[in-house]
């Protein structure tokens, strides 16, 4: 049986229009859950986004240490322990 914090899973949603691609996020993520795209976006800018979700601890620092409050760590249900 699992502990229900073992069922834990967050999300990570980026606001492209206060993103800026600093990679501050990516920077203080302890997990190294956070990477920035090669890819420019149309603003010209490099958007952090989630390369290992299974590293992703909920901690928040992401969302601490962004200086345009652009990143959001969303815990996902863990209703999915409840069958039938
Ligand atoms: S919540 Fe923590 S572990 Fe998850 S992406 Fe943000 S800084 Fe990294
Ligand atoms: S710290 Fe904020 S502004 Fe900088 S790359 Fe991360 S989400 Fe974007």
């Amino acid at each position: 049986m699992l502990e229900e914090g073992a069922l834990k899973r967050y999300e990570i949603l980026v606001n492209e229009e206060y993103c800026k691609g600093c990679g501050i996020c990516v920077h203080f993520c302890p997990g190294e859950a956070l990477e920035l795209s090669e890819e420019f976006n149309e603003k010209g800018r490099n958007m952090p986004f989630p390369a290992d979700m299974e590293r992703c601890t909920g901690c928040r620092m992401c969302e601490l240490y962004c200086p345009d409050l652009a990143i959001a760590v969303v815990e996902i249900s863990t209703s999915a322990a409840v069958s039938g």
